[in-house]
């Protein structure tokens, strides 16, 4: 899945001095900012944990400027560093907006990020690759609209490049030529730009140009098919398709999607036909064009727009997982519970839909008709949106119109539910077999809940209670201790999470047979143990509870 567009720069300030630097440098990358909680006012976003702001920006991938020393953006990144080749760029540019030094992602095109702030800030980027700095380019990271093919070749030919080969530069490639590189005709290094489909040169590298744009009038695998078996009669390369349109309205088979995806390729949804560039392949079905310089995707319709169903976790930041962060920071359109919605990271431009709890599935089909559009929404839940959250109800809007919504994809991130963050908290009570259950019979009779909460204390489960009791719904839970206490010991551990991960957060310790409804609310997590399920404590004084995962000593002993 990685149709997302290229994740949004974001500008991290420090101190009021470099507030006005973060604007200008986050204006200047299309970026935005965020300012240090207590110091720093005025911006997009506030931060207080700055390695966990700057981590999830890393992680989403985001391109990050920190407006600081150098030293204190190497000190947050530091633990973050594994893989050159999945870094994105890391720079640090002086309150004063004077020095832009990148200090990481020189393969994601932090030299050229370097470059283009320093030039709006009037400043000078620092450049220390030597590629970078001799040639004015990485060789890795062309522009938009330009693929390289043989990538692992690179760094050798760089190398080649800096000990005095030059290159010989064949086809449109207008950035290679007003670089800084050695060039000339007979060079011992081919840098080769075209749409054909040849392999790459043993001494060089292979770019090919995003020239191609393809009509699928029928978006399914088959006329993908034709269209890679037009291309191979045509000798061209796959790469150099720069953009796929379908019809308005057309239904679009999710395997064309993600294949396309899979390959890169930006899909588009349009109402006419295309007229421009060169027809070079007409078969029902399919048109396959070509331009004379790479295609500017944006350029065609509209994006199909797509609905991500996003679990925020229970609590803090750190709960949130680097995958739905990155659809929440991509997402122009949030979707939810308006509580749920006040929890996620705020963040300039994007439009918020909050709405009441009870009406899900209307939520739901709101957030598909909203990416019908083209616009890219994401519905949150709290914790895990598959767990009693929205995921369900989108399903269910779904199953309702098979044929609607034809050019929205959907997406469910998982996340962390309630019970896994209270079990963290707790120790392992989770460790074996548990069941989950709602106490709220708002879509579900009771007889059901009964039955359900019998069944699990029959059968020994760790039960997990979601939803106990409300202000006014407070019935449900001292009957469900009925239940359970007619079938359970009464010295079954029980644990009461309560906000976990937030403002408020508390645990109470007790047993079956001495638990008190009256300290359960609506922000509790209720979790009664199986028979098994244990608590220590430590010589620091700590109670731990967990469930053993063996059941097997009991048998020997
Ligand atoms: N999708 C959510 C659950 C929504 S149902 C998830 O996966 O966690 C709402 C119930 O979840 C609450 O009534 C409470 O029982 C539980 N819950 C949610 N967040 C919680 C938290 N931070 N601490 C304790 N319980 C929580």
């Amino acid at each position: 899945m990685t149709r997302d567009a290229a994740p949004r720069p974001i500008v991290f300030a420090f101190n009021p001095a470099g507030a006005e630097t973060a604007r200008r440098t986050a204006a200047t990358v299309s970026g935005e900012t965020a300012g240090l909680a207590g110091r720093v006012a005025d911006l997009d976003g506030v931060f207080e944990d700055a390695a966990g702001a700057v981590a999830e920006a890393f992680r989403a991938g985001r391109p990050i400027f920190g407006v600081c020393a150098a030293g204190i953006l190497i000190r947050l990144i530091a633990p973050l560093l594994r893989d050159k080749h999945a870094e994105p760029p890391v720079l640090a540019v002086s309150d004063d907006g004077a020095a832009v030094v990148p200090l990481l992602g020189g393969l994601a095109g932090a030299d050229a990020l370097a470059r283009k702030v320093a030039a709006a800030l009037c400043g000078a980027a620092a450049i220390t690759g030597a590629g970078a700095r001799r040639f004015g380019l990485v060789l890795e990271n062309p522009p938009q609209g330009y693929v390289l093919v043989n990538p692992q070749d690179a760094k050798r030919v760089t190398s080649d490049l800096l000990a005095g080969a030059r290159a010989r530069i064949e086809g449109e490639a207008p950035w290679l030529r007003a670089s800084d590189l050695p060039q000339g005709d007979d060079g011992a290094v081919l840098l080769r730009v075209t749409a054909e489909d040849v392999p790459a040169p043993r001494d060089g590298l292979l770019f090919h140009p995003r020239v191609l744009v393809a009509a699928f009038d029928r978006p399914d695998m088959a006329t993908l098919e034709a269209f890679d078996a037009a291309l191979a009669r045509l000798a061209l390369a796959p790469a150099a398709l720069g953009a796929a349109l379908a019809p308005e309205g057309a239904p679009l088979h999710h395997l064309f999607a993600e294949a396309l995806a899979a390959r890169g390729v930006p899909l588009r949804i349009v109402e006419q036909r295309l007229e421009d560039g060169e027809t070079i392949h007409a078969e029902p079905g399919l048109h396959i064009h070509r331009f004379s310089a790479p295609v500017a995707p944006e350029g065609f319709g509209r994006a199909p727009g797509r609905v991500t169903v996003v679990g925020l976790g229970p609590g803090p930041r750190g709960w949130l997982t680097p995958d739905a962060a990155a659809a929440l920071d991509r997402a122009s359109d949030l979707v939810g519970y308006e509580p749920y919605l006040a929890m996620a990271p705020e963040r300039a431009g994007q439009r918020r839909h909050g709405s009441d709890n009870r009406v899900e599935v209307e939520r739901a089909q709101a957030a598909l008709t909203l990416a019908a559009q083209g616009r890219e929404v994401a519905v949150v839940s709290s914790g895990d949106a598959g767990v009693f959250g929205m995921a369900a109800a989108v399903m269910e809007a779904l199953e309702a119109a098979p044929a609607g919504w034809p050019s929205v994809a959907v997406e469910v991130t998982p996340g962390v539910s309630a019970m896994q963050a209270a079990a963290a908290r707790l120790g392992a009570p989770l460790g074996h077999d548990f069941a989950t259950i709602s106490l709220s019979d708002y879509l579900k009779p009771w007889e059901i809940i009964a039955q359900r909460l019998a069944a699990a204390a029959e059968g020994d489960f760790v039960i997990a209670l979601y939803n106990p009791a409300s202000k006014t719904r407070r019935e449900q839970l001292v009957r469900a201790l009925d239940i359970l206490r007619a079938r359970r010991a009464p010295e079954t551990l029980v644990a009461l999470a309560r906000s976990v991960g937030r403002t408020g957060e508390g645990f109470t310790l007790t047993t079956l047979g001495d638990l008190d409804p009256d300290l359960v609310d609506m922000r509790t997590l209720v979790l009664i143990g199986s028979s098994k399920t244990r608590a220590f404590a430590r010589a620091d004084g700590k109670t731990w509870i967990y469930t053993p995962r063996s059941y097997l000593e009991d048998e020997a002993s």
